[in-house]
């Protein structure tokens, strides 16, 4: 258990293994092509209305991913939304959600008057358990929603086969995955619809939009007017040819051309992007070899590609579970690089403000996703895993050198524990 290598923690007066701040590479990217495709949308007038920009955009990313539809919108929420909805999912329906997760996956079941099933996860995934999943079906379930959360991916097939067994829907919710494979086709087109996010933050990212793929061209229908305040894909605004589908009240939760010409462009550098980023995270893993106190979250069974929205370090092995997680998180910060605390189980998140009884905690509690997933998790935002080999080797320095601390964690009060 003692690590006789470990050298002394800068939370102990040691020194840091980061003197001086380590500079995150910049995000989102922007680049002169980008330039000349939003000029070219704003010259174009055409910003929204089902724009070429946004028709270029929606197709590409759908083929790029295997689907062959994709339908844009305003951002990841509506989307998860529309799917939904273009699947018939409606008051009284239960729908099952891995417990960790950002909320919009919850709410969007919400928004359809529908109750969400929280589900736990995996311990080496971090992503829904197969089955916990099948554990949790009942008479009223209709779908499930399964994230490919973080850097890693849900078990496709696992989920899949369980969901043909008992009849449901399966969206993919992959606003953590643009680009990633599975047994090598893009994720979002193995379930009936595949929903991503490009929010500010995410792997591609324009401020705000969404987009939905699938190879069921009357799911993509049903979603395009529901977005569309009803429109069908080739309508001319202003000029509706057909009256949607009774169960459908539709929105108007479209996106903007600019997005999508901004999108293009990123889609365009995506595979080198995340070949990227793959680098980045062996040489990060690299450093913690051998090192018995930390893994880094497994990646997708079968992916072929993995794409990733962070880093996420477990600190769970035998020689650290005892560390409360302030105190790790104390002694990163004390080595020079802090790093993000986990989303945590939804039901807990200070966001999600709905009532006890319009949701469902499977088995009552989720102990992987608030264990391991929630006290043991450290993630850091994608952008580093482009960093220049140094900073990506120091990261990975930091992270060992804690893990192989964790002695001395436990052997002395520190700051950290004495604010406890
Ligand atoms: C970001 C995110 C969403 C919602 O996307 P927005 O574009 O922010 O609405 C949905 N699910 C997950 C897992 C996310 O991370």
């Amino acid at each position: 258990m003692t690590d006789p290598n470990a050298e002394t923690l800068a939370i102990h007066g040691g020194r840091a293994v980061i003197q001086q701040a380590l500079q995150a590479p910049s995000w989102p990217p922007v680049t002169t092509a980008g330039e000349e495709r939003l000029l070219e949308v704003y010259r174009s007038r055409k910003w929204s209305f089902h724009s070429p920009a946004e028709r270029d955009f929606a197709a590409s990313f759908a083929d790029h991913h295997g689907a062959e539809h994709g339908v844009f919108m305003a951002n990841g929420t509506v989307t998860l939304e529309s799917a939904l909805a273009a699947c018939g999912i409606t008051t009284g329906d239960e729908v099952i959600v891995p417990a960790l997760t950002w909320p919009a996956t919850a709410m969007a079941v919400h928004y359809r008057g529908a109750t969400p099933v929280f589900v736990d996860v995996e311990p080496d995934t971090l992503c829904l358990c197969p089955q916990a999943f099948e554990q949790a079906i009942t008479q009223r379930t209709r779908a499930v929603i399964p994230v490919h959360l973080y850097g890693s991916m849900a078990d496709l097939d696992a989920i899949l086969a369980i969901a043909r067994r008992h009849d449901l829907r399966v969206i993919e919710d992959c606003a953590h995955m643009q680009g990633g494979r599975w047994n090598g086709r893009g994720v979002g087109s193995w379930g009936d619809v595949g929903s991503f996010s490009f929010q500010q933050s995410k792997t591609m990212a324009s401020g705000e939009g969404g987009i939905c793929i699938s190879n069921d061209a009357e799911l993509a229908a049903r979603m395009f007017s529901f977005k569309h305040i009803g429109f069908a894909p080739d309508a001319q605004q202003g000029a509706p040819t057909a009256t949607p589908p009774s169960d459908l009240v539709c929105h108007n939760y479209r996106g903007l051309g600019f997005c999508a010409a901004i999108l293009h462009d990123q889609l365009e550098g995506l595979d080198a992007l995340l070949a990227r980023y793959q680098r980045g995270v062996s040489i990060i893993s690299d450093e913690l070899r051998g090192v018995d106190g930390v893994r880094i979250q497994s990646p997708g069974r079968r992916a072929t590609t993995q794409g990733y929205y962070n880093l996420a370090f477990i600190f769970d092995r035998e020689s650290v579970a005892t560390v409360p997680r302030e105190v790790i998180a104390e002694a990163l910060r004390a080595e020079g690089f802090g790093m993000g605390a986990p989303y945590g189980p939804v039901y807990r998140h200070k966001l999600y403000n709905m009532p006890q009884d319009s949701y469902r905690i499977a088995g009552g509690a989720c102990p992987v996703a608030e264990g391991v997933g929630t006290e043991r998790t450290f993630t850091i935002p994608h952008p580093w895993l482009a960093a220049d080999e140094q900073t990506l080797r120091t990261i990975g320095r930091v992270v060992a050198k804690v893990a192989k601390g964790a002695e001395q964690l436990l052997a002395q009060p520190t700051m950290a524990t004495n604010e406890r």
